[in-house]
């Protein structure tokens, strides 16, 4: 994809050494990183997840209390990383705030916070090893770059489409937010908690939809370069619950998928991309 190199943007917290005020991260000892096994949990817990709450807005992680922060790098290796990744989050959010406006809603602007093995959320702390996800409670979505190497790496979903699409996924849970899905579907999980999984692949696969629209719109504009959209695609593949759990060697389960399948995650991405309009993305009214 096309960006402005050195971009930067007031709405990406950059928290990866410390700063922002109590966000920065200190090492999970044993380290969390590498190793299938570790990546599968990851997954399995949330990749892209919103499920870092728990019902009671909490996150079940064993967060230590701030020790040492992590001593600034001589130079920072994700530089480039960082400025594509704020072009794209405000890219993402320019859009949604057209879209809102021309259905005479206001788009609220969210953040994007950049970390380091682990983070405080307004959803409570969180560990890299659950992957970027989204705090409806503060209206922010989180990412530890490092979790693009295991896209690449592990999960063999590589180029810079493949890692916008992860950042369009999460500010479409923020859409959500704003729309009320998040409330919708947390409520009608709890009156029948055997839809649970069922309400949850919906709403994922809404939010993969809206990643499509969103990637129809740098298509409008042009700045799409070859292989951008089968990376994306790649991406879709790689993060479905039955690709997750075969590569974790285990049997494909689809009672427990939370995300949906690969061949789910990529039609609802083609549907947003192709349409180019979030009234395509109604997961809720249609077969997964
Ligand atoms: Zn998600």
């Amino acid at each position: 994809m096309k960006y402005e190199k050195g971009y930067t943007s007031k709405n990406v917290e950059d928290r990866r050494f410390g700063g922002g005020g109590g966000g920065g991260g200190f090492r999970i000892p044993g380290g969390a990183k590498g190793g299938v096994g570790s990546v599968i949990a990851i997954v399995l817990a949330l990749v892209f997840g919103k499920n870092i709450l728990g019902s009671d807005g909490t996150v079940n992680f064993s967060g230590a209390p701030a020790a040492s922060q992590l001593p600034p790098p001589s130079g920072d290796t994700e530089a480039d990383l960082k400025s594509f990744v704020s072009f794209v989050f405000d890219d993402i959010q320019n859009l949604w705030t057209e879209e809102f406006k021309k259905r005479g809603m206001t788009y609220e602007i969210s953040k994007l916070v950049l970390f380091r093995e682990q983070v405080r959320s307004g959803c409570g702390a969180a560990g890299a090893e659950v992957g970027p996800f989204y705090c409806p409670a503060d209206m922010k979505s989180y990412i530890d770059l490092g979790f693009y190497q295991q896209l690449k790496n592990q999960l063999k979903a590589g180029g810079d489409f493949a890692q916008a699409y992860v950042i369009a996924h999460e500010v479409g849970h923020h859409i959500q937010n704003l729309t009320g899905v998040n409330r919708k579907v947390s409520q009608m999980s709890k009156a029948d908690p055997s839809q649970e999984n069922a309400l949850s692949i919906k709403q994922e696969l809404q939010a993969d939809c809206y990643a499509g629209v969103w990637s129809s719109s740098v298509q409008k504009k042009g700045l799409l370069e070859v292989g951008d959209i089968e990376e994306a695609l790649g991406g879709a593949t790689a993060v479905g619950d039955d690709a997750l759990q075969k590569m974790g060697g285990g049997r494909v389960q689809p009672e427990t998928w939370t995300h949906g399948s690969s061949a789910q995650r990529v039609k609802w991405f083609k549907k947003g991309l192709e349409s180019g309009s979030m009234d395509s993305c109604d997961t809720f009214s249609a077969e997964p």
